[in-house]
């Protein structure tokens, strides 16, 4: 499920966020290591893929 855009607070972890809680790679961070936002990250290419195919997230969506 689509959910705010966070990713990993250790400076040594991928540069990426996430935007879906069903993603492989951000159900493998703690939640002692998830922060809030998009601050110096890209998108995560398989929250984006996610994103993509997902038929009730239209685009054009609010955010
Ligand atoms: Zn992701």
């Amino acid at each position: 499920m689509h959910v705010r855009p966070y990713h990993s607070a250790r400076s040594n972890a991928p540069h990426v966020f996430h935007e879906d809680d069903d993603c492989p790679a951000g159900r493998n961070l703690a939640w002692f290591d998830k922060v809030e936002g998009t601050e110096g990250c890209e998108p995560c290419p398989q929250c984006v893929r996610t994103a993509a195919t997902r038929p009730e997230h239209p685009v054009g969506a609010t955010h």
